[in-house]
């Protein structure tokens, strides 16, 4: 079989899982590393993963590269915090070529801000057009009790140099009950999200990986919160759709568009077009589920050689399963799946 004549067969396959799912979308968390420890998140804690476990920046731009060849037109660099990853930049420019020949239609990322003043600049200049930022709360005490370790006054610095930089932004709040919640500031984060300019997106808490609180007593439902804002405002559903978990809607007193991630009270799965890379180079077809592929393990053992990658990528997008069954309630003491959202990438 001449190795030659394999390569250029796949280049352009479309990856297609067994339900017929085009993917198209990869995100790659750069690093299970970060500077702030939301309560969400992380144990205050955390351990974190051996240097010589996480893929190089190198062996990510490989695998990212692999992709792109067989058809994913937009990746997402998440954690982490993967602006806290040394040599950031070196990646963002080196997938920025893909960018400058069309390949990808889309280089972003998912930021908590921290960082965002020095990088926004760099991160134009290499081609990422928007970028999500989390910010859960505009109270500088309240902020300093979700993150832990986060400043407000910081992340609005980062909001407003990403703004200033060209950046698109969309606002990411995760939606949390009880005293240190923020439900009774929904409102105030959209009016700010409207009079900047900014997108947000809504995100009910996820079972994922072991914290030190009860989760139960973090889950705020987006059902209720949509009911709440109906009664206040005119939400008009938009069709953008994603591939994700996201459903859309204007608030046409506040010319928002504001979305709602809501894997908990609404399945999303049939349209599902994404896969993950963790920063050890694991590919998890699905976030909710724990099946994996090791692509560390193939990347270091074939370097670049693209009819192996493409074989292993082959491999492990004909494992993609059907859809995830997350649950958060009393009787459940475990978490539905065992590793972070830090590691596996928001
Ligand atoms: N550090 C970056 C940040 O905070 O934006 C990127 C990684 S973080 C894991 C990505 C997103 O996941 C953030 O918006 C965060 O709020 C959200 N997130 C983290 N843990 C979560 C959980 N258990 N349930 C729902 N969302 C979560
Ligand atoms: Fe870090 Fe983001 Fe997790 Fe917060 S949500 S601890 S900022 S990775």
């Amino acid at each position: 079989m001449p190795a030659a004549g394999s390569t250029s067969r796949v280049e352009g396959r479309p990856l297609v899982d067994p339900f017929g799912r085009a993917i198209t979308y990869l995100r790659v968390s750069v690093t299970d590393r970060c500077d702030f420890r939301c309560v969400y998140c992380m144990a205050e804690d955390m351990t974190f993963l051996p240097k010589a476990e996480v893929l190089s920046l190198e062996e990510i731009d490989r695998l990212a590269s692999a992709f792109i060849r067989r058809g994913t037109r937009k990746i997402r660099l998440t954690g982490g915090e993967p602006l806290v990853r040394r040599g950031i930049m070196d990646l963002v420019s080196s997938l920025g070529r893909h960018l400058a020949s069309g390949a990808l239609e889309e280089l972003t990322l998912t930021s908590n801000g921290s960082q965002m003043a020095r990088f926004a600049e760099p991160l134009f200049a290499a081609g990422v057009r928007r970028v999500n930022i989390s910010l859960d709360t505009l109270d500088a005490d309240r902020f300093a009790r979700i993150t832990r370790w986060g400043r407000l006054p910081q992340v609005l610095d980062g909001i407003a140099a990403a703004k200033a930089a060209g950046l698109k932004v969309k606002l990411n709040a995760v939606a949390l009950a009880g005293p240190d919640g923020n439900a009774d500031e929904i409102e105030a984060l959209m009016e700010f999200a409207a009079r900047e300019g900014h997108d947000l997106t809504l995100i009910e808490t996820m079972p994922l990986g072991e914290i030190d609180q009860d989760r139960m007593d973090q889950y705020l439902p987006l059902s209720r919160v949509r009911a709440d804002l109906a009664r206040r405002f005119t939400l008009t559903d938009l069709p953008h759709r994603t591939g994700g978990p996201a459903r859309y809607v204007r608030v046409e007193e506040l010319g928002l568009q504001l979305g709602f991630i809501t894997p908990l009270t609404h399945n999303f799965c049939e349209s599902c077009n994404r896969v993950r890379l963790t920063a050890t180079g694991q590919l998890f077809m699905c976030l909710g589920q724990d099946d994996q592929a090791d692509l560390k393990a193939v990347v270091r053992r074939v370097g670049s050689d693209a009819a192996a990658l493409d074989a292993a990528l082959d491999a492990a997008i004909a494992r993609k399963p059907k859809g995830h069954d997350f649950v958060i309630e009393r009787r459940a003491a475990r978490p539905a799946v065992a590793r972070h959202m830090s590691l596996t990438g928001g």
